[in-house]
């Protein structure tokens, strides 16, 4: 016997329409490309998101056809957000910190029939836009006065003209929820990037488990502020769960210094801010420099790589800012894990509490994890053993776009590339990235916890530990370190530094100073890069 219940898609439009019903006069804020703040409402976003619907239909763009972006966050790919994918098309979000070449690539990959720029990426667009071979629409996210008339891009329109010449009513249609919504290619560190293809259904399932009080617990008396990129994962969600609770929504545009992000943070009341660990060390920096504070930050999710446990304490202690540790990845969606305290944790001393929030956290419902051995066995949740960490889920991907890479599932779980371990709490710990393990005489060290520990030294300001051959121990760690301005430490020091808080042979054997770590377009550190620079390196006894 089924249930008789009504069976309504899961559509990306109806949380536009929704939000534009329900909380019309929520703001949605951004700093634009122009420099100037821009602000409107949800019932605005909607009205305009119907125009690029209605716009898209001229073009005469089918079904599932692929409309790229590159740009930062904002108001107008908030709308392509919705206009693209909630008209049935593809939303295809290229990360603009690739190198062009890629950008073009990834654009022919995906076939992209229309590409939307934000003014700040015209050099890439002018530097690829006769490699773009599918490409038939470039629209640049300017007013029409603001287009210079001697780019030589064929098609080239502004997005104001282009959407200004449409109506704002526009009937969405409803289709299957498992039809594509959005296409995001992962970083790649080997090889081409790979795309992954998001639909309706898992976009709205996850868009809800996102907004859940034990994720990022966004609600109408929220103002939040993604400083993760639309450009990479969907800004992990917040856009869509935002539209589902009516949060107020601040958009930084290109502006990520700590200056600029602070501002926003105190001018537009911010309760809940989202990041990645490099960007919130330029905000704290700042903070720091000028004897700031935050008046209305309460929380704010950092994720994406780990967050050093030294960033947590600043916040929570420094700044009475909760940190939400989260853990995920582009095939997921990206959320995974957050790392929210449980009813029995709440007593627990400050260090016991901060050594949990170090953890990336518990799974979202909706999220199966589990960690096994390099045989495929199962291991216990007991906070110690490590093992590669497999999830699945309906927000979890199947496979990649066009089927590259062949099938990537393990008897139906998405093996994720992490080393985890997980406690009986169910708190998920990543220990490492499984090509970064440094295996140093059969055992594993966790280059993360040697970070983290280098990263709470006052004079480094960041630092990566990758491993080097050793002729008797398989691989030794090395500590590379940049200091911070100013400061002045050596070797032995940061050495020293290790002494009584990790095993002795888990010490790294050297440290390199540098001037900067290279971070790839998604803000990680380049471990290959960095393995590829000191390959030469003689670590002291080897
Ligand atoms: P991406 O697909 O670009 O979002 O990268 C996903 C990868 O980033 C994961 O598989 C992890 O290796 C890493 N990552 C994301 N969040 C965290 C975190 N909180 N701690 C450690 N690594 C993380």
């Amino acid at each position: 016997m089924l249930g008789l219940m009504q069976d309504r898609p899961l559509m990306i439009s109806s949380l536009l329409e929704f939000a534009a019903r329900h909380h019309r006069d929520a703001e949605i804020v951004s700093r634009r490309v122009e420099g100037d703040l821009h602000r409107y409402t949800y019932a605005d976003a909607a009205a305009r998101a119907r125009r690029v619907a209605n716009a898209l239909d001229r073009l005469g763009l089918a079904f599932s056809d692929r409309v790229g972006t590159l740009a930062w966050n904002g108001y107008r790919h908030f709308e392509l957000y919705f206009g693209v994918s909630g008209s049935g098309r593809v939303v295809h979000t290229i990360n603009p910190r690739l190198a062009p070449d890629q950008v073009a690539w990834i654009a022919n990959h995906a076939e992209d029939q229309v590409l939307c720029f934000d003014m700040s990426f015209l050099p890439v667009i002018k530097a690829i836009w006769s490699q773009c071979k599918t490409v038939k629409h470039w629209v640049a996210l300017c007013e029409a006065d603001a287009l210079p008339a001697d780019t030589g891009i064929a098609g080239l329109r502004s997005y104001e003209a282009w959407i200004g010449a449409e109506s704002d009513t526009y009937a969405w249609p409803e289709f299957d929820e498992k039809s594509a919504a959005a296409l995001c290619y992962t970083s790649g560190t080997t090889g081409h990037p790979k795309g992954v293809l998001y639909s309706h259904r898992s976009t709205l399932l996850h868009a809800y488990g996102g907004a859940l009080p034990d994720a990022l617990a966004m609600s109408a008396r929220d103002a939040v502020l993604p400083v993760v990129p639309m450009f990479h994962v969907n800004a992990w969600g917040i856009p869509y769960s935002a539209a589902m609770t009516g949060a107020k929504l601040v958009f930084p545009g290109a502006a990520l210094d700590g200056k600029s992000v602070y501002e926003l943070i105190e001018a537009e009341r911010v309760s809940f801010a989202a990041g990645v660990p490099t960007v919130w060390l330029m905000l704290l920096n700042h903070m720091r420099a000028g004897g700031l504070k935050f008046s209305t930050l309460k929380r704010t999710v950092i994720g994406g790589s780990a967050c050093p446990p030294a960033m947590i304490r600043s916040f929570y202690v420094d700044y009475g800012v909760t940190v939400l540790h989260g853990w995920g990845m582009t095939e997921m969606s990206p959320l995974g894990t957050v790392c929210n305290m449980k009813l029995k944790q709440l007593e627990l001393p400050l260090d016991a509490q901060l050594a949990i929030m170090g953890k990336q956290g518990r799974a979202l419902y909706g999220v199966e994890m589990k960690i096994v051995d390099p045989e495929g066995q199962e291991l216990p949740w007991d906070g110690q053993a490590t093992g590669d960490l497999l999830v699945k889920g309906p927000w979890i991907m199947a496979s990649y776009f066009k089927g590259e890479g062949g099938d990537p599932l393990v008897g139906g779980w998405f093996p994720t590339g992490d080393v985890a371990a997980i406690d009986p709490d169910g708190f998920m710990q990543i220990t490492d990235r499984s090509k970064d393990v440094i295996k140093s005489g059969g055992e594993w060290i966790s280059s993360i916890d040697i970070e983290n520990i280098a990263m709470a030294h006052p004079a480094v300001a960041m630092a990566a530990c990758i491993a080097l051959p050793h002729p008797k121990w398989d691989e030794r760690p090395l500590l590379v370190v940049v200091k911070k301005p100013g400061a002045v430490v050596s070797r032995e020091e940061v050495i020293a530094f290790y002494e009584g808080k990790v095993a002795k042979w888990q010490v790294p054997d050297d440290v390199a100073f540098v001037d900067a770590i290279p971070l790839g377009a998604t803000g990680k550190v380049q471990k290959n890069k960095l393995r590829e620079q000191f390959k030469g390196h003689k670590l002291p006894g080897a």
